[in-house]
């Protein structure tokens, strides 16, 4: 087996702005894995919030040597070595593992969803997310979202509820509000959410600090619509620490390492009892699209990563009046923009 990588740099198509900062450019890798002539595709989309850059990925990457492993199925061995070589990196990890998912189902010339043993049509709604920023331009946003039947709002700053007293001033459309670790306190996060619900907000993600989960449990006692972690769950390990402070997981591949580690989340979760969201960070369409491969089990989807960048260099994944369209190409069902 061998392997290549590659820096991308992502373009946004509008500023984006959460509770933490604001970016117009993403740094990305995207990794290659060549074997017996089939060349799986994989990609890192690395968050500062996780510790990682694109130069982390990098240097991550090139302490890699697949040499020694005969056989790209292999993923379960394949994967343990590369998740013992140190801790955290979990988006380069995800490249690895999206690499040889891809490869395995080019193999087989089957796309992963159904290898998965997934139905293709039950793919749910993807949410379309819209950045902290000045009300003329989340004016023009929410307009541009008109395709989009589930907005996505970030929350988490001084006066947010001007934000979507303005935006369910326009659309009556279902919003789901994101705080980012945003909000202060506890009694903070129940004003917001109590507010929220009358707004007919559906769902609220990480209103607290990703470690305060007393507080998070304290929220979830009073308020009546379900608390998502997305900050305060990035890999298996951090489930069991969850029941009874949130309803629900934001699983996401660069924070759990890929879609072996992913689709065991969402089993656990399941047997748990938490409802499943697959996110996303900013990414390509290889990222979004394997994403979207474990869709047909998640409850809620915000897989819109690719639809914020403006050069995207693959396409894979469609989303069609809101809802994500799995294609039967093998692997991811990525291929570099223009190719067929
Ligand atoms: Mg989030």
């Amino acid at each position: 087996m061998k392997s290549s990588y590659r820096r991308i740099d992502l373009e946004l198509v509008h500023p984006f702005t959460i509770a933490r900062g604001s970016r117009t450019r993403v740094g990305g890798v995207i990794l290659e894995i060549e074997h017996e002539g089939i060349t799986g595709i994989g990609e890192a989309a690395p968050s500062e919030r996780y510790g990682e850059t694109p130069e982390t990925v990098i240097s991550f990457l090139s302490l890699l040597d697949l040499r020694s492993f005969p056989d790209p199925m292999e993923t379960e061995e394949i994967l343990r070595r590369v998740d013992s070589m140190a801790e955290g990196n979990c988006a380069a990890k995800a490249a690895v593992d999206l690499a040889l998912h891809d490869w395995i189902g080019k193999k087989l010339g089957t796309p992963l969803w159904k290898l998965f043993g997934l139905t293709k049509d039950k793919t749910p709604l993807t949410s379309f997310t819209i950045g902290i920023d000045t009300p003329e331009v989340i004016e023009r946003k929410v307009l541009e979202a008109d395709a989009y039947p589930i907005l996505k709002v970030k929350v988490g700053i001084p006066g947010d509820e001007e934000i979507i007293k303005r935006i369910r001033s326009l659309t009556d459309k279902v919003i789901r509000v994101d705080a980012n670790e945003g909000w202060k306190s506890r009694e903070q996060a129940v004003d917001k959410i109590l507010w929220l619900e009358e707004q007919g907000i559906e769902f609220v993600e990480q209103p607290l600090s990703s470690k305060d989960l007393e507080g998070a449990a304290w929220v979830r006692e009073r308020v009546h619509i379900p608390l998502i972690a997305d900050e305060s769950v990035q890999r298996l390990s951090d489930l069991r620490g969850l029941v009874g402070a949130y309803d629900g997981i934001n699983i996401k591949l660069m924070k759990c390492a890929g879609l072996r580690e992913a689709m065991r989340m969402i089993q656990a979760g399941r047997g748990l009892g938490l409802k499943i969201m697959l996110g996303c960070m900013v990414e390509t369409s290889v990222a979004v699209s394997a994403a979207a491969q474990l869709s047909p089990l998640a409850d809620y989807a915000d897989l819109d990563g690719n639809i914020l960048v403006a050069n995207d260099p693959f396409q894979g994944v469609l989303v069609e009046a809101g809802k994500l369209v799995l294609n039967d190409r093998p692997g991811l069902g990525a291929i570099p923009k223009g190719g067929r």
